[in-house]
């Protein structure tokens, strides 16, 4: 048995773990370092509550804790990674749920500061339902789109809540605790329902944010550092990335929740014809470019193809002396980070990969833009259309390059359900078929 004293200081220990945590997550270099240490950490965390808080019923603690891990370790090894956003969102859902969990059973023991609780049931219950959604959504399950009277919905749930939340701080009964948490979970559903399928990244950082919030809540019920510190690491974190994501999109979060309506266009595309290109064509162009820039979006990650696309790079540089970098969109993918996760996994040199500012100049100048498994990211319409759903969203501007090469399956739509004019521009070439079998292929023919 350690002191409480003794545990103050190992949470303290452990919050600066997390700290060290996420400076190491910061960069592809030390991000596994960075893991490791957030490992480190919780397992201290945990560890420190066991031996000081005495425990009812300890066999149900170990077993809980063991089986927890168990499914945690086999979930992470098994998901594919294109159904990491997915994973992720429903893990934000799951520390919102233990926040509500955690903060119920205070209110059920009669404890103190019963509305300090309701803060972090509150936040907690919006967290789990909005990644519930997420989590659907991402996984292609559900397409809500933003019905005629969501705002009103929103707004007379909003409403109820505030109610529920006024009563429950004046009488401090159960009841008003229960019709509580059904209105913040209803709540979390219907504000995360309508948003439109390229805002989705934003949404999810900000479930995330609340994730985070909602522990600092509870930590606060519970007089309970670790819990502060954590929650208050996620909640600032999730908060920095989503404001870093609405100002890549050009985009508010009022404009997000509330205004921007994403519905599928319908122009006269298909009157228009796309010009094609053999595996041939394209080893052609690559080996003769001298500057190649490479965007890889979600279908490289959903065909694996970044192995393939390193050896392929690897080739133009050392045999054809072609300068090649990589541009990151920041919502490429599915999830904040997808591409950079993906190449760092394939070893790509990650000072050859350059974010969307730092890219954009150089497209000018490039011969070849190989897009791979992209199209949101790219969509001209965010520029030149101001009746596109996706009008503002700074996109990597590969329409500047000689030559655009499109490597996917078809004409289809990208996430956002939103037609690419790009694909009918003079000096683009769609190279149709499946991301990795393309690009080995051109290795092939290089
Ligand atoms: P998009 O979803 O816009 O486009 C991906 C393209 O990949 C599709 O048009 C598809 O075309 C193609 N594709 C799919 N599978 C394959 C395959 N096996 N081989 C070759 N091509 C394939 O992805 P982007 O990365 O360009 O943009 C991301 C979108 O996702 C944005 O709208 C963003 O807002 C949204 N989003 C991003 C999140 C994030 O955090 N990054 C989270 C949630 C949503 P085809 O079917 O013709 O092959």
């Amino acid at each position: 048995m350690i002191a409480f004293e003794g545990l103050f200081l190992i949470y303290l220990t452990s919050a600066v773990f997390f700290i060290l945590s996420i400076k190491g997550l910061s960069s592809p270099t030390s991000a596994q370092k960075g893991n490791f240490l957030g490992i480190a950490g919780m397992i201290l965390a945990i560890l420190a509550t066991l031996l000081v808080i005495p425990s009812r019923n300890d066999a149900g603690i170990l077993f809980a804790l063991i089986s927890a891990a168990v499914l945690g370790i086999f979930w992470a090894k098994s998901v594919k990674m294109t159904a990491l956003p997915q994973m992720i969102a429903l893990l934000n859902g799951v520390g919102g749920l233990s926040s509500l969990l955690v903060g119920m059973a205070q209110i059920l023991r009669h404890q103190e500061h019963l509305f300090d609780t309701s803060i972090g049931i509150v936040i907690g219950a919006i967290a789990f339902s909005g990644s519930i959604i997420a989590f659907f959504k991402l996984n292609g399950m559900y397409r809500f789109k933003r019905f005629q009277y969501a705002n009103f919905l929103n707004i007379i749930v909003l409403g109820v809540l505030i109610f529920c939340w006024v009563q429950f701080a004046s009488y401090n009964t159960i009841s008003w605790a229960y019709f509580l948490i059904l209105t913040a979970l209803i709540f979390g559903g219907t504000i995360t329902m309508p948003v439109g399928g390229a805002d989705m990244p934003i949404m999810i950082s900000v479930l995330n944010a609340c994730s985070g919030f909602a522990a600092v809540g509870i930590g606060f019920a519970m007089s309970n550092i670790v819990l502060i510190i954590t929650g208050a690491l996620v909640g600032a974190s999730g908060t920095i990335l989503a404001a870093v994501m609405t100002k890549a999109m050009n985009k508010s979060l009022f404009q997000i929740l509330f205004l921007k309506d994403l519905q599928t266009q319908n122009t006269d595309m298909e009157d228009k014809i796309a010009r094609t290109a053999s595996i041939k064509d394209a080893a052609f162009l690559l080996e003769n470019a001298n500057k190649v820039i490479v965007v890889p979006g979600f279908g490289m990650a959903s065909s694996k193809a970044q192995y393939a696309l390193k050896n392929m790079t690897f080739l133009l540089e050392n045999k054809y002396h072609v300068n090649v970098k990589f541009a990151i969109h920041p919502v490429a993918g599915r999830m904040p980070g997808h591409m950079n996760v993906l190449l760092a996994e394939a070893k790509v040199d990650y000072t050859k990969v350059f974010a969307l500012d730092e890219i954009n100049p150089d497209f000018e100048t490039a011969d070849v833009a190989y897009v791979i498994g992209a199209n949101d990211i790219t969509n001209s319409a965010a520029q030149s259309d101001p009746s596109s759903p996706l009008y503002g969203m700074p996109i990597l501007e590969v329409f500047k390059a000689k030559t655009v090469i499109f490597v996917k399956r078809s004409l289809n739509a990208g996430y956002a359900g939103v037609e690419n004019p790009l694909f009918f521009a003079d000096n683009t070439l769609m190279l149709y078929g499946d991301a990795k079998k393309v690009t080995e292929e051109i290795i092939a023919e290089l």
